[in-house]
């Protein structure tokens, strides 16, 4: 298939793109700064800074939509907010208004979401049916998201698959690495009461969650892309700790994280129990269903 990703030089592009090329797909990132970008890519891959520049006989037959400003990468200001609802928003509808001008028809167009679409929700157990249980930050940016992938499938007759994704579990990316040197320090925490629902996934799994929806003609709609077994912070504090060799009794209240945080605290303090219903309906197979086989794999050690 020729496929065009977007946000392809981010941490679940990097580790989608080479299993892409290995299924033998013809693989096009479109990036901001592709010449930065190239050596984290395989060279089978084309980077392309403006969708002008792909050739007309070179349309693609489907569209990973991953491109997106870091939603903890800085406090969440008027301003540091419409970039992250921009970064989403606007890439798609360029995308669609492109693939228009080319009369193009993609068969598939597989879009990220986040689990924070169901808002900070408490303990409550939600299902891809759930509705969003706060109409928060979180579930603002999600719904624009994927309303603007909605109109783009919708327009130019695709499949849609919608991934709300969790935390992804990666060694080197994202969440975890974040939370890395200071648990090697001895210095990870407990974050306020620590009952907050994390609901993650193993990079493995998410990667295969995207080839699936890519090559299976039956997978659409939204799915949960998250492992069967959320876990709340202090459970997922205590696994790291563990995996790092480290007491792990520390805790950091809720109100500094708020002061020094603002809205961007319900990243930390808040969270959603959510279950991929729709996954183990249609037989996907988890490789890492549990939090510490999981950080296991990745961090090379046994609990
Ligand atoms: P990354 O932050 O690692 O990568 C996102 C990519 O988006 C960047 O490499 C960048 O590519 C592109 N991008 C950033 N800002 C902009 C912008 N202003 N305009 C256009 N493109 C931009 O994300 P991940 O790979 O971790 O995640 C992919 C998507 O999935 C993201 O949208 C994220 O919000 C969502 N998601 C991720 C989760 C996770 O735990 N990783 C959890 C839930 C959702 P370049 O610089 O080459 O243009």
């Amino acid at each position: 298939m020729k496929i065009l990703m977007t946000g392809g030089s981010g941490f679940i592009g990097r580790h989608l793109s080479p299993v892409l090329v290995a299924r033998g797909h013809d693989l096009t990132v479109l990036s901001r700064s592709p010449q930065r970008r190239r050596p984290l890519l395989p060279d089978a891959v084309r980077l392309v800074a403006s969708l002008d520049d792909i050739p007309a006989d070179d349309l693609p037959d489907a569209i990973i939509n991953l491109a997106g400003e870091g939603i903890a990468d800085r406090r969440w200001t008027a301003a540091r907010k419409r970039a992250l609802l921009d970064s989403r928003v606007q890439t798609t509808q360029a995308l669609s208004d492109w693939l228009g001008r080319r009369g193009s028809h993609p068969q598939v167009l597989i879009s990220g979401s986040a689990v924070g679409f169901y808002g900070d929700a408490g303990s409550a157990e939600l299902t891809e049916s759930s509705p969003a249980m706060r109409r928060d930050f979180s579930y603002l940016l999600c719904d624009a998201w994927e309303q603007a992938a909605r109109e783009l499938a919708n327009r130019h007759g695709a499949r849609l698959c919608l991934l709300r994704t969790g935390v992804v579990l990666g060694a080197h990316d994202g969440m975890l690495a974040r939370l890395l040197p200071a648990y090697r320090l001895g210095l990870g925490a407990q974050l306020g009461n620590g009952q907050q629902w994390l609901s993650w996934i193993h990079i493995d799994d998410m990667v295969a969650l995207i080839v699936r929806s890519l090559e299976s003609p039956a997978a659409s709609g939204i799915y949960n892309a998250v492992a069967p077994q959320p876990v709340q912070q202090a459970r997922f504090h205590r696994a790291l700790a563990a995996q790092c060799r480290r007491p792990g009794v520390m805790r950091v209240p809720a109100l500094p994280l708020k002061l020094a945080l603002g809205e961007m605290s319900t990243l930390l303090l808040g969270g959603q129990k959510v279950l991929p219903e729709r996954l183990l309906a249609q037989g996907f197979s988890f490789r890492f269903p549990e939090l510490d086989a999981a950080l296991q794999d990745l961090l090379g050690q046994p609990a």
